[in-house]
Formats: C-alpha cells, structure tokens, sequence
C-alpha cells in the first residue's frame, strides 16, 4: 500500500490518499478550497486510480471540509464509526465554534466499527476503535505493510487533544494508545491527523505522553 500524505485548511489537517495496484481509498477529505479538493482529485488521476472508498478517522470539523465535494465528484458517501453521527448534524455547530464554515456532508449510513476491514487492490484495512480524543476515533490498520492512519490519536511528540471538545477522555485516549497501538509494534509507521509521519518505535522512546501513560 502507498500511502501519499497532503495537508489542508487553517488548522493544519492531513488527509491521506492510499492506494495498490490501481485502487485507492481517502481518509479525512480535510480540504477546505476547490483547489486543494482538486489537488487530490490530480493525483488520482496522475495514478489512474479508482476510488473504492471514503474513510473517516473521526468528524471532527477540520477532518470534514472536503467530504461534500468528494461526495458529489464520486457519488459515495463517507464511512465512519457509529458515533459521528451526531458530529455530522452537528458541523454546523463544530465550524461555528472554530469560527470556520462547512459545507456539512451527509450523515454517514455505512458505519464502521472494530475489526472492519475494508479492500481495495491487494490491500485489507483492518479498523480499530481508538477513542479518547473523541468517541468516534478509528484507526485504519494494513499489517502487511506495517503502516496505520491513526487520525488525532498519536502524534509526533504528542496526542490529541482532549480539552475544549465535547466528549473527551484522557483516560480512554491513553488507553487506546497503549492497548491499541503501542502493540502494533516499534516498526509501524503512524499517518496522524496532524504533524509529520512518525513510529511506533519512535513515539515509545520520545513521546512523553505516551512514556506517562507507560508509567501508569
Ligand atoms: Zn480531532
Ligand atoms: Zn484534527
């Protein structure tokens, strides 16, 4: 699976296109203008890629801008665990407290939980649910290749946040964090929400929130 990183919109947000042997998924559509929309729409057609699926890592409103677009070019909807639902009525709400506007996608109908998988070329996705910075957060895992899109779980030298957003919980997020990915192993490669490409490996030795969690 390859895996090619943009990010997008005032608050900095990755979105991932991932793709094998001609077909591609995108997780977090998190552009915001037609141009960056269509910066992802260029690279697919650069790779004559397919789309299989759009993916969420949750619905937090920096991670949603593009879904809309998406939506319409590719005539699918987005899939997301059971629990965004309410933050997709609620974008709305979402942008106006970030003092940002949305074009709200519809509210996903295909719901995805732990243990999904999803296909696309020769590649399995396997879901985990790894809440905490929201009720809603999944990561996508492909064991083969070692590499997982873990949304606003871990980052380089952090984590999500969880102040100032609705249904949070440091507890549940540090144990998403070392019941669900610290055992993936050192030699995973993490896609966050935010922030450069990092490891497992790496974030164990450096990451002093995970060291927290460790010592716990
Ligand atoms: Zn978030
Ligand atoms: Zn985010």
């Amino acid at each position: 699976m390859q895996v090619e990183p943009f990010t997008f919109n005032p608050f900095m947000t990755n979105c991932y296109l991932c793709h094998d042997q001609g077909e591609a998924v995108l997780i977090d559509a998190s552009c915001k203008t037609e141009a960056e929309c269509e910066s992802v729409v260029a690279l697919l057609e650069e790779h004559d890629l397919t789309i299989r699926d759009l993916l969420l890592t949750h619905a937090h409103v920096d991670h949603i801008f593009g879904c809309r677009f998406f939506e319409e070019r590719f005539d699918r909807q987005f899939k997301a665990h059971e629990a965004t639902v309410p933050f997709i009525e609620r974008a709305d709400e979402q942008a106006t407290a970030f003092g940002v506007d949305v074009d709200p996608p519809s509210v996903p109908a295909t719901h995805l939980a732990e243990g999904d998988t999803i296909s696309f070329g020769d590649t399995t996705l396997e879901v985990l649910h790894t809440p905490g910075h929201s009720p809603d957060s999944i990561t996508f895992v492909h064991r083969a290749s070692q590499q997982a899109i873990t949304g606003d779980v871990l980052f380089q030298n952090s984590i999500g946040r969880t102040q100032g957003l609705p249904e949070t919980s440091r507890t549940q997020l540090l144990d998403s964090i070392t019941e669900k990915l610290l055992p993936l192993g050192d030699d995973f490669t993490i896609y966050p929400g935010h922030g450069p490409t990092t490891t497992i490996g790496r974030e164990r030795a450096q990451n002093p929130f995970v060291q927290e969690a460790l010592r716990q």
